[in-house]
């Protein structure tokens, strides 16, 4: 069980979101075709399969967000690659310096992270993006917790966040074109992020 998010930790949670990501491409696919246009999980496959084949062994956490969001840039394509990308460069600025981040450090990095997407997409929680899943994710953390508790938290608020979008209507991205009939469906973006945050707990539990 690690205490801290070092370089390790953190390249096996990008394995691990690739490989999950992987597992249920057709299922975020399908989530998208609903209410957008079906491209979620094959976007999202080829830029965590981009970040694995590019990862390396980096130095420090920084060079390793960095390396992430600017490959995630490059190849995801689509409303949630900048998204993305966006959430890894934030969180690359916010680590700059630290080896490893504990329970104690977390919170500042995963928060900057979530305002990067905040910044970019302009969504508010309640608009059917991935802020419902990933603002209750900073919430749930615990500064005082041990790391493997708070991250499991954490991932337990992303996806009930996730779930919660499915009688939201979108206000933001290619579903809110729909209007009212976007509601009875959640999230493609939101249920990605709830699997990365999951990603995340397993990696450090
Ligand atoms: P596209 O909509 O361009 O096809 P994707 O299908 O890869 O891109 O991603 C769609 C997801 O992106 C949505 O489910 C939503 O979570 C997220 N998204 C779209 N626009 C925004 C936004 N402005 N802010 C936050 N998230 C957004
Ligand atoms: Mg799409």
């Amino acid at each position: 069980m690690a205490d801290a998010l070092d370089v390790a930790v953190l390249t096996e949670w990008l394995k691990r979101a690739a490989a999950t990501i992987n597992a249920r491409q057709a299922y975020l696919s399908e989530l998208d075709a609903a209410i957008g246009d079906g491209d979620h999980g094959a976007n999202l496959a080829r830029g965590f399969n981009a970040v694995i084949a590019k990862l390396g062994t980096p130095a420090d956490p920084a060079i390793l967000f960095k390396t992430v969001g600017m490959t995630l840039i490059g190849t995801v394509g689509g409303a949630s690659g900048p998204l993305y990308g966006s959430f890894f460069l934030e969180m690359a600025k916010a680590v700059q310096g630290s080896a490893a981040l504990d329970a104690a450090a977390w919170p500042r990095v995963l928060a900057a992270g979530v305002a990067g997407v905040v910044a970019r997409g302009k969504a508010e929680p309640g608009d059917k993006t991935m802020v419902d899943a990933l603002a209750p994710a900073v919430a749930a953390l615990n500064a005082a917790a041990p790391l493997a508790d708070t991250l499991a938290a954490s991932a337990a608020a992303a996806r009930q966040g996730a779930e919660a979008t499915v009688p939201m209507i979108a206000r933001k991205g290619r579903a809110s074109y729909l209007g009212e009939r976007s509601a009875g469906h959640p999230d493609p973006g939101a249920t990605s992020s709830a699997m990365l945050l999951a990603a995340l707990a397993e990696a450090a539990g």
